[in-house]
């Protein structure tokens, strides 16, 4: 099965992540986002991400301009999947949502195109539920910077195909990264370790065993961690962390995951990490080296 034209739904974060990545391996990109001001948010990472790259001499200036080439965006989501082979879901984490999108998808596609989420956890059967298109629905879990990161879990359910499931897993070859076959479970395997950790390592902080900066240490320099998880939880952001603990709490049925109050009151309060500026850190001055802004 030949996978030439990819849509990506969802200017975000990840969304933008995995559109560069597609449009750089020369694949025709549309990106879709129900706002507006995420798309060109989302088009002005992809332009200063290609630009950093070709500061550091890794790819050039005219690589650069033919991946930007490469993506159309779009306001309307019937538009922008009519021609796709392949539409790779990367909206907000919320289960709701997620199947009002996998319905839109399955009612505005070729019956050829296969339906991908880049979910951090959510089931991938729960998604292929409410399509009609059962084997063509799998999960395609990149990780943040996706244009840097190795991995991708790829998310078999006990209905996708065999020929889906190969077509995705050398297309994630194809792109140069790491597809690990993974069985679909809450949280996979990335986030049903990673979210435990940095839950605990919040309820460590709230209950004043160590401050921001000395968690992080003690992770890095004791476990050889690159980073440390308060730190991470920034990068990924507060807001996606609290949805995955709580898919892990409902799920798994496992009460010790329903995320710290803390994580809950800093999404609260708007404070959602390194991409409003400020979370367990504040980044405002200086994002390479940010401060401390939780004291406990
Ligand atoms: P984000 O908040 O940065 O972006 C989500 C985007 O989805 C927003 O721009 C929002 O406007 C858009 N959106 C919401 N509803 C939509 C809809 N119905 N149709 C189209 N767009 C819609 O979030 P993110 O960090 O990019 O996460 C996106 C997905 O990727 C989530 O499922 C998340 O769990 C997963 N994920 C995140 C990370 C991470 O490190 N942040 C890593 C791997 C996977």
């Amino acid at each position: 099965m030949g996978i030439h034209k990819v849509s990506v739904i969802g200017a975000g974060t990840m969304g933008n992540g995995i559109a560069q990545t597609f449009a750089q391996k020369g694949f025709q990109v549309t990106l879709f986002d129900v706002s507006p001001y995420a798309i060109s948010q989302g088009l002005n990472a992809i332009e200063n991400s290609l630009n950093r790259l070709v500061l550091k001499e890794k790819i050039t200036t005219e690589a650069a301009q033919s991946a930007i080439d490469q993506i159309q965006s779009f306001d309307r989501l019937e538009k922008a999947v009519e021609k796709a082979d392949l539409v790779i879901e990367a909206a907000t984490e919320n289960k709701v949502q997620k199947q009002q999108i996998f319905e839109d998808l399955d009612t505005f596609t070729l019956p050829h195109c296969i339906l991908a989420s880049n979910t951090s956890s959510i089931k991938i059967s729960s998604l292929e539920q409410v399509t009609q298109r059962k084997g063509k629905v799998i999960g395609m879990h990149f990780f943040n910077p996706v244009p840097l990161m190795q991995l991708v879990e790829i998310i078999r359910t006990p209905d996708t195909s065999e020929n889906v499931f190969q077509t995705i897993y050398s297309l994630a070859e194809q792109l140069d990264k790491v597809p690990v076959k993974v069985n679909d479970a809450p949280g996979f395997v990335a986030n049903r370790i990673l979210m435990p950790m940095i839950n605990e390592a919040v309820k460590t902080l709230e209950s004043g065993v160590a401050g921001v900066f000395e968690i992080d240490t003690v992770m890095r320099l004791g476990m050889a961690h690159p980073m440390g998880p308060l730190r991470l939880a920034d990068y990924i952001g507060l807001d996606v962390c609290v949805a995955i603990l709580e898919v892990l709490a409902t799920e798994l049925n496992q009460s010790q995951h329903k995320p710290a109050a803390l994580l809950q009151d800093l999404v609260q309060q708007g404070c959602l990490g390194q991409k409003t500026g400020q979370g367990f850190y504040d980044y405002r001055q200086d994002p390479k080296h940010p401060t401390v802004h939780v004291l406990k």
